[in-house]
């Protein structure tokens, strides 16, 4: 109730698929403002909270510090015992506006060296800390008014700290879910964010969606087509996945970098090679998030801009 008095909900910044998201301000200091994030009533749940509430917020507190993460404010309930997260205000828009805006929105392999700098940070935290993210994409990727790219949206998140326990296969917006996930897999790990970051990096460069599928099956042919077709030869198992089928035509060989070069050239081969280990068919093969920091294109010309220098929507 004291944390409730604490903030005044203004207007009514975006509509998510279980919450609403309200501009906020500090009744002590109208300058500090924050977003509001009021998850609706399901009435599945009436006697509960959501799930998804539920996880966003106990995930959200376990990350809580990260300069590439969302940061949580404070919880309050109001009176229809409705959940409200107050998150920090990021006001300038989100990494698919920057994207598609193509017309005023110019940015080069040093700004997408940044982005994605900040991106890896945020995703080695949640591993860190055993966590899986599970809607990696554009528009989940916030913009700080200093700059800063922070990772939100934690309503599909989940602990990958027990092994054993099985999982759905059905997270992550199909233009950046993993070969693994569409074949069904119960069972995975970091690796199904990888792929998202590899996803976006892949989009960074080219301006539009990489692998922009309209059904799981096309999906799939999709990534036969760019990235290779999967077979027990290049990722050992996949044919025993749940929902694993057999294509039944010539399988298309796995792209090598110097293909890649040419459509994701911009950022030199060092950054190519790096997208190249995100987007490996075997979850096994694919690059962690630890690896992913150490890698060379960090350290290779162009440096990273700096955050202020950002490109903004204008
Ligand atoms: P979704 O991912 O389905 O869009 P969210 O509930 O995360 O759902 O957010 C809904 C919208 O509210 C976002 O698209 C964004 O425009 C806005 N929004 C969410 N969080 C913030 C924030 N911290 N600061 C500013 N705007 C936000």
């Amino acid at each position: 109730e004291a944390e409730k008095r604490k903030y005044i909900k203004g207007k009514k910044l975006g509509e998510g698929t279980y919450a609403n998201v309200y501009l906020g301000h500090s009744r002590d200091d109208p300058n500090f403002k924050v977003a509001i994030k009021k998850i609706k009533v399901q009435a599945q749940y009436k006697d509960g909270m959501a799930p998804d509430a539920v996880r966003e917020l106990k995930y959200l507190r376990e990350l809580r510090g990260h300069p590439n993460i969302i940061g949580l404010i404070s919880v309050f309930s109001s009176k229809d015992q409705n959940l409200n997260l107050v998150l920090e205000y990021l006001p300038l828009g989100d990494l698919e506006m920057l994207i598609r805006d193509v017309e005023r929105v110019r940015y080069g392999a040093a700004d997408i060296k940044a982005w994605m700098g900040m991106l890896t940070r945020a995703v080695w935290w949640c591993h860190e800390n055993f966590i899986l993210h599970r809607d990696i994409k554009p528009n989940n990727l916030l913009i700080a008014a200093d700059g800063e790219v922070k990772l939100a949206d934690f309503g599909l998140a989940r602990s990958f700290a027990d092994p054993g326990r099985r999982m759905t296969a059905n997270v992550i917006t199909r233009w950046y879910r993993p070969p693994e996930l569409l074949f069904g897999a119960r069972h995975y790990g970091g690796a199904v964010d990888i792929w998202s970051v590899g996803m976006v990096f892949a989009e960074l460069i080219i301006r539009s969606p990489f692998l922009p599928g309209n059904t799981e099956m096309e999906q799939i042919t999709l990534i036969c087509k760019h990235i290779g077709t999967p077979t027990e030869e290049n990722w050992p198992g996949v044919s025993k996945l749940p929902e694993w089928w057999d294509p039944m035509e010539e399988p298309i060989p796995v792209w090598g970098k110097d293909a890649y070069m040419a459509r994701f050239g911009a950022v030199g081969s060092e950054g190519v090679d790096l997208l190249w280990r995100t987007l490996q068919l075997d979850p096994k093969k694919r690059i962690t998030a630890r690896e992913m920091l150490e890698h060379r294109w960090w350290r290779t010309d162009p440096k990273p801009t700096r955050k202020e220098d950002l490109p903004k929507k204008s």
